[in-house]
This record gives structure tokens, C-alpha cells and sequence, in this order.
């Protein structure tokens, strides 16, 4: 397994963020998260990235437990790709992807040429190399989270974990970061964990999905099996549409507007 969990629970102070969480993720699984916002996606991103420490449960990463990682160890083994926030460092493209090979560098830090064709090959892969002189904060949202995504390739990760890298893209930089990631999956045998608001795009990416709400797993499976619009009413709290894509055998998820709600569905 990439990654087992077992009986998880985390607490903010008294509250608890998650609640015995018990699922294991395949390797080479392209696996996403969904679920309502303060669901606790976020939180178990960071505990798999070993962010946030354990508090109570198990967490195995590739058969051995978290704790027995050494923190280059675990970089060596698991790339976290935060959820895109304000830039405040003036650094190029190329100095942030090259920051991807830290967890390889010796005690001086410095960069061999193998650690400069590694990075090369990264923004070649996705497609960033005409930027790689760019300062990081001059780049669109979907530039700089290919640059993100560049920097965790670098890493020479088993393990990708991504927090909701879609949420600030246009529809053509969304498929077109999915589709990296599919090819991640595929040419790398990388193990892609990625949290996102986007449950139609879950659908037609996604091995299993894991539906998470208040803490708790409410569903995991294929897409197929956890997409029903009884799940998803009652998870989200609101009238939605599931029928089947003309892509193929792919749920697809449509919120209903209260205008229509009178509208007669008859294949929900
Ligand atoms: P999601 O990513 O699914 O939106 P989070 O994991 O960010 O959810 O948050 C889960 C719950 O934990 C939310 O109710 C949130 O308010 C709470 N929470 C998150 N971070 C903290 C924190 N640092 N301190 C206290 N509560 C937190
Ligand atoms: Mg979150």
C-alpha cells in the first residue's frame, strides 16, 4: 500500500477535525478527496505529508509507519503541493523547482549536475521551461502551479499529494493539470493523492474517490459507486442532478438552481 490509515483521529483543541479514519490508497492509484469545506480534507493532507503530527491512530507510508521517517526520508518519498496561496518571495522559476532536490543535496547544499538536469526534465514535463528566468510572482495561477508542480516532480517522489490544485485555474488549465497528473500516474507509477472542490472532474480522474464530511468517511470506491446523488444530497446538503456523461461510463454532477427545482427529473 501507498499509503494505510487506521483509526485516525486529530484534534484542533477539543474539536475534532477527524474522526477514526480507517482507508488505504493502492499504489499507482490516482486517488481524490472531496467532500464540504471543513470536512477535514486539508488536515489529513498535511498529516499524510507529515505537517501536522500524528496525535492518535496509525499511518503507515509505503508499510512503515510515519514516525519512522527521517524528515529527508519522508521528502525523498512524499512531494505536498499546498493549495495555491499569496507568493511573498522573489525567487526565479528555476530556483524553486531546483528547491525540489533539497531533500537530495549533501551537507553543503549544492547542486550537482544531475540535480540540474532533474529540474530541467521538470519543466519540460510541465511545460514551463520558457519561464524558468521568470520571477515566480510575475506568472499567471496556473503557471506558478505548474511551477509548484515542477518543484514536488524534482523531489523524485513515490507519493504526490496535492490540496485543491485546480481551484484558481480556467477550464482549459484545469484539464490540462489533471491530464499532467494522469501522466505522472502513468509514466512514473507515481501515486497521486489530490483534494478538490470539483466532483466532475473527480469523476473522470479519479480511481477511488473518498468522500469525506464533519470528520468522517462517508463513502470510498469508484466514482460509479460514490457520485449518487443520494450520497452527494446528503453529504452536501443540496438538489442536485447525477446522470451519465456522454464521455462514458462517468457520473456527472449537476447542482440544481431553486428556479428549477421544479423541473420533473425523472432519471436522477
Ligand atoms: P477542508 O480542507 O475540508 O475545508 P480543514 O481540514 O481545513 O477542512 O478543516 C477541518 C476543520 O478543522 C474545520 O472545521 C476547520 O475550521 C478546523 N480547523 C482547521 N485548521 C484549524 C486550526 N489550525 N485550528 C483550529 N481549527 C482548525
Ligand atoms: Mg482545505
Amino acid at each position: 500500500m501507498a499509503i494505510d490509515v487506521k483509526n485516525l483521529n486529530y484534534y484542533y483543541g477539543d474539536f475534532p477535525a477527524l474522526k477514526n479514519l480507517t482507508f488505504s490508497v493502492t499504489k499507482g492509484d490516482f486517488f481524490i478527496i472531496i467532500g464540504p469545506n471543513g470536512s477535514g480534507k486539508t488536515t489529513l493532507m498535511k498529516i499524510i505529508a507529515g505537517i501536522l503530527k500524528l496525535q492518535k491512530g496509525r499511518l503507515e507510508i509505503l508499510d512503515c509507519p510515519i514516525e519512522s521517517y527521517a524528515r529527508k526520508t519522508l521528502a525523498q518519498t512524499i512531494a505536498f503541493v499546498p493549495q495555491l496561496t499569496q507568493l511573498d518571495f522573489p525567487f526565479s522559476v528555476k530556483e524553486v523547482v531546483l528547491m525540489g532536490r533539497s531533500p537530495y543535496l549533501g551537507m553543503l547544499g549544492l547542486e550537482q549536475e544531475k540535480d540540474l538536469t532533474i529540474a530541467k526534465q521538470a519543466l519540460t514535463f510541465t511545460d514551463v521551461e520558457h519561464l524558468a528566468h521568470r520571477k515566480l510572482d510575475q506568472l499567471s495561477g496556473g503557471e506558478q502551479q505548474r511551477v509548484f508542480i515542477a518543484k514536488a516532480i524534482c523531489q523524485e517522489p513515490e507519493i504526490m499529494l496535492l490540496d485543491e490544485p485546480t481551484s484558481s485555474l480556467d477550464l482549459a488549465h484545469q484539464t490540462r493539470l489533471m491530464d499532467l497528473m494522469e501522466k505522472l500516474k502513468n509514466e512514473k507509477g507515481i501515486t497521486v493523492v489530490m483534494v478538490s472542490h470539483d466532483v466532475n472532474l473527480a469523476a473522470m480522474y479519479g480511481d477511488r474517490l473518498l468522500l469525506l464530511n464533519k470528520g468522517q468517511i462517508v463513502h470510498l470506491g469508484r466514482p460509479e459507486d460514490v457520485l449518487t446523488y443520494q450520497t452527494l444530497e446528503q453529504t452536501y446538503g443540496c438538489t442536485l442532478l447525477v446522470d451519465k456523461s456522454p464521455l462514458g461510463k462517468i457520473p456527472r454532477v449537476t447542482p440544481v438552481p431553486q428556479k428549477y427545482m421544479s423541473v420533473d427529473i425523472k432519471d436522477r
